[in-house]
């Protein structure tokens, strides 16, 4: 299956200037929505996955399939004030200013091996910034995978050292 057939290009969205990578056709479709999935999974075999972080918000829609269908437990990672109990933060920066991602902190103990779950890998600073967060909790990233890689915006350097899959390259 071409998957970007499913992948709408929405330019200007939400800021002038960003081609936003569009997947709500890809989940409409059943089949493409089933074939992703199962894609995702085929990236993780062997790697004995313990537990799956989803990143806050579109990371949602996969990582808990994905965590199912491993036997892992799925660990939302949220925007700053939305978990209830104690958190770990981490800040990271972005075009201007600064964002930040928590997870609670009994989430993730040591030697837990995470599969870290984004849709759209661009600067990789999101995704690094939770690989830190992960590793600082004394875990291993075995893997961060995303549906999609804006591979022109070079997130894959600012993961480095960190496995690295996608389903579909721009
Ligand atoms: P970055 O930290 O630059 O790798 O950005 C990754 C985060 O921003 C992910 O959570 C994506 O959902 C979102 N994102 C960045 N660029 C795009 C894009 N062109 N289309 C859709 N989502 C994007």
């Amino acid at each position: 299956m071409n998957f970007k057939d499913y992948i709408r290009d929405v330019p200007d969205f939400p800021t002038p200037g960003v081609v936003f990578k569009d997947i709500t056709t890809l989940l409409e479709n059943p089949e493409a929505f089933h074939q992703a999935a199962e894609a995702l999974l085929a990236f993780t075999e062997g790697l004995r996955v313990n537990k799956v972080v989803g990143i806050e918000s579109r990371g949602f829609f996969f990582a808990p399939l994905l965590a199912r269908e491993l036997g892992a437990g799925f660990i939302p990672a949220r925007k700053p004030g939305k978990l209830p109990r104690e958190t770990r933060r981490q800040d990271y920066a972005l075009e201007y200013g600064t964002d930040a991602l928590e997870i609670h902190a009994e989430s993730i103990e040591v030697g837990d091996r995470v599969l870290v779950h984004d849709d759209v890998l661009a600067t990789g600073g999101t995704a690094r910034a939770m690989c830190d967060l992960v590793r600082g909790l004394g875990a291993e990233v075995v893997q961060c995978n995303f549906l999609i890689e804006l591979q022109f915006l070079k997130g894959r350097d600012k993961l480095d050292g960190f496995p690295i899959r996608a389903l579909v390259t721009y």
